[in-house]
């Protein structure tokens, strides 16, 4: 097949034809099809129910200490919680608390506190006229939510398969001491599933920020959700980089058991130096009492060690894989060589990252939602939703079965082509 930009007038108004007729073909199949969120299958959390059952009514319910973990206590997590953590993230327990059930709440109250109350005794951000973040660029919406919501200006930066534009991000971090945060997913990125080069870590840990109060927002969420056994990515350990660097302050690292056990009520931690931890205790224990000990202690049971856990998310590889491998089969053989659109191959994450042609994205979207097939919305991998090409599509693989995932990708396939030739049309 040819690519379409060298198709003629005739050719590509034969191809429409074809096309639309396939469109009203699908229409009538009638699906309901939901391709937009990162969330595990059923059958990924039926494998877990196995978890249940580690703690019942005759369990005990204490810590290696001995520790009652169904009475208050131990705010920053019980000690085996925060060594399995600490050894998942590799760095030590020492530097890790566990809070509640999701990494997402610890960094919208990491950006609150610091907007209320400052970051170690700097001037809080809600009195000064301007704090920005970084936002590598297609990332993570719900980042950016938070720091839209608190009036933070939010600063694209692009991506590319070894991180963000290191250049731009030494540029702006260390000259301008308004830039407070940078939003990172360094392993198997949301959504390209782009993993961070040793290079890119490091030159991280060395920045010098303009501001003292500056941190980079390292979200870990897919630290251990690889699709392969034999080709995992690797990640340098930022907190051991940036303690080599001289910044051992300047990173706070998130992580979460969501997508490990069962999102929303698994166990999520921060990752930090020891100065940020203890003052962050400060606000913790005015805050709560203690966390969900319980669910920290079946966490611990369940898996015994961070071995345990890595292993155990080789059987979600072994359903998630197929599904990745279904959605790059599908765009390989119907999209390969005609010149509309690109797209990532992830080697681990959630998600797959489509790049259609420039002003395409939100056409392909609510065509498909159209036909029954709802997609994450067009925008909504940038920061206010503004996707300046308006050319980016995030791919969720993992919450339909094959079989229907299978006919949302040839669905979404032929919104592809629809969409691509009505644009080329309009510009013969
Ligand atoms: N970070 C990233 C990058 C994610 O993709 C997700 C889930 N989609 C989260 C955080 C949410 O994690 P949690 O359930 O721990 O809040």
């Amino acid at each position: 097949m040819k690519a379409y930009k060298d198709l003629s007038k005739e050719e590509l108004l034969t191809l429409q034809k074809q096309l639309n007729k396939e469109y009203e073909e699908a229409k009538a199949k009638e699906l309901k099809l939901d391709m937009s969120r990162g969330k595990p299958a059923a059958s990924q959390l039926d494998m877990e129910m196995d978890f249940m059952n580690v703690l019942n009514a005759d369990s005990i319910f204490k810590t290696e200490a001995g520790v009652d973990c169904r009475n208050y206590g131990i705010m920053d997590g019980i000690p085996e919680a925060r060594k399995l953590i600490g050894d998942v993230l590799g760095v030590s327990a020492d530097n890790v608390i566990v809070f509640g059930n999701a990494s997402l709440n610890i960094m919208y109250d990491t950006v609150a506190r610091s907007e209320i109350f400052g970051v170690m005794g700097e001037t809080p951000w809600c009195k000064l006229d301007k704090v920005k973040f970084l936002c590598p660029v297609p990332g993570y919406d719900r980042h950016f939510a938070i720091t839209e919501q608190f009036g933070i200006e939010m600063i694209n930066v692009p991506m590319t398969e070894d991180g963000p534009d290191m250049d731009m991000v030494e540029e702006l971090v260390n000259t301008d001491p308004a830039v407070k945060g940078i939003w990172c997913v360094p392993k198997y990125s949301n959504p390209q599933g782009y993993t961070y080069s040793d290079e890119t870590v490091k030159r991280f840990a060395a920045l010098k920020p303009a501001a003292k109060d500056f941190r980079i927002y390292w979200d870990n969420a897919y630290v251990i959700h690889d699709l392969y056994e034999e080709k995992k990515d690797t990640l340098l350990d930022i907190i051991s980089e940036c303690e080599k660097a001289g910044n051992p302050d300047m990173v706070y690292e998130f992580c979460s058991t969501s997508k490990v056990t069962f999102p929303g009520s698994g166990i999520a931690a921060l990752a930090a130096s020891k100065a940020n931890l203890d003052f962050i205790k400060k606000f913790m224990t005015i805050q709560t009492i203690g966390y969900d000990k319980v669910n920290q202690l079946r966490h611990v049971r369940y898996f015994k060690d961070a071995e345990g856990m890595k292993a155990h998310m080789m059987k979600h590889a072994a359903i998630l894989r197929p599904k990745f491998e279904a959605v790059f089969h599908v765009l390989e053989s119907e999209l390969n060589g005609l010149g509309i659109g690109s797209w990532t191959e992830p080697k681990g994450g959630y998600f797959i990252s489509f790049d259609a042609l420039e002003g395409c994205a939100k056409k392909i979207v609510e065509k498909c939602k159209e036909a029954g097939v709802v997609l994450t919305g067009a925008g909504a991998t940038y920061p206010y939703k503004k996707d300046p090409k308006d050319s980016n599509i995030r791919l969720a693989p993992s919450f339909p079965t094959p079989e229907e995932l299978a006919m949302a990708t040839d669905l979404f396939v032929l919104c592809v082509k629809i969409v691509s030739v009505e644009k080329l049309l309009k510009e013969a």
